[in-house]
């Protein structure tokens, strides 16, 4: 490989922080390709609401191809890989996939990070209708007077649940954690006026356009019916926080 070979950078990623960094260094014509191994967290958004420059929302896989069309008008080349290795060279990197390799002057990871979220059956399904949401951030407003549960598994959570009271008079933390609930983090969110559910969630159901049913178990769930599914129609669905990272 010559140094007519080595290119300006290589872009892991193209997700909208993989795209937004080529759209700039197609423009400033820089030397470098995008190599994307399929999987943006931003194709699972059914409808964000919080995107500047979208005051109707913008549903994720839209976006997506609207800033790969952005991307690509300007001669961006998206390669298909997954990146198996990165090598230090004495300028610049070695980047492997499975079928190319390249070399470039620098790197740009863009690789987002991976929901960690429970083994709930019915949980997808919920995330893809909107009905489960990941971000308190992006789709706290989107709550704004509903019956909202939240699922978690540490104190992160707990304080995503305390948070989720900007918008909501009645959330409920799901503690799916295998320790129990330490004693201060559970008089915090009593204070802050958040009730307290300590069971796993085997199951979640959901009707048309709600979700009706957490199946605690044990008959605990028709208790729990009136408790967290009193959403509003007009507003968006009970919200709950698969346990773990997050944007
Ligand atoms: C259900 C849901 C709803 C959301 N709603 C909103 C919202 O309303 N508003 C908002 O602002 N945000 C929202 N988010 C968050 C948003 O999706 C992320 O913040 C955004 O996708 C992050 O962009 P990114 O480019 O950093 O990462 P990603 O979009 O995850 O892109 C990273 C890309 O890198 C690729 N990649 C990783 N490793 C490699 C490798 N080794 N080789 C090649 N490619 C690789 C992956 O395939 C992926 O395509 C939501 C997320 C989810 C899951």
């Amino acid at each position: 490989m010559g140094d007519q070979d080595l290119l300006d950078c290589v872009i892991i990623g193209a997700g909208p922080a993989g795209l937004t960094a080529a759209i700039y260094l197609a423009r400033f014509r820089r030397r470098f390709v995008v190599i994307e191994s399929g999987g943006s967290r931003a194709a699972w958004i059914p409808r964000s609401r919080n995107h500047p420059g979208f005051p109707e929302g913008v549903n994720g896989k839209a976006l997506l191809s609207r800033m790969r069309k952005q991307a690509e008008k300007y001669g961006t080349d998206i390669r298909t890989g997954r990146v198996e290795r990165l090598v230090p060279l004495k300028s610049g990197f070695r980047i492997e996939t499975g079928d190319e390799t390249f070399r470039a002057r620098k790197v740009i990871l863009a690789t987002g990070v991976i929901d960690n979220a429970p083994e709930i059956p019915g949980l997808e399904r919920g995330v893809e209708k909107g009905l489960v949401r990941i971000c308190p951030i992006c789709d706290g407003y989107e709550v704004t007077g509903c019956s909202v549960g939240v699922i978690g598994r540490d104190d992160h959570c707990a304080r995503e649940a305390i948070f989720i009271r900007t918008w909501s008079s009645d959330v409920t933390f799901i503690h799916v954690g295998a320790e129990p609930l330490p004693k201060a983090l559970a008089a915090d969110l009593h204070k802050a006026g958040v009730d307290i559910i300590e069971s796993a969630v085997p199951a979640v159901e959901i009707q048309k356009r709600r979700i009706t049913a957490f199946d605690f178990g044990g008959g605990r769930e028709a208790q729990l019916r009136r408790r967290l599914l009193r959403a509003r129609r007009h507003a968006a669905r009970p919200t709950r926080r698969p346990g773990g990272r997050q944007a």
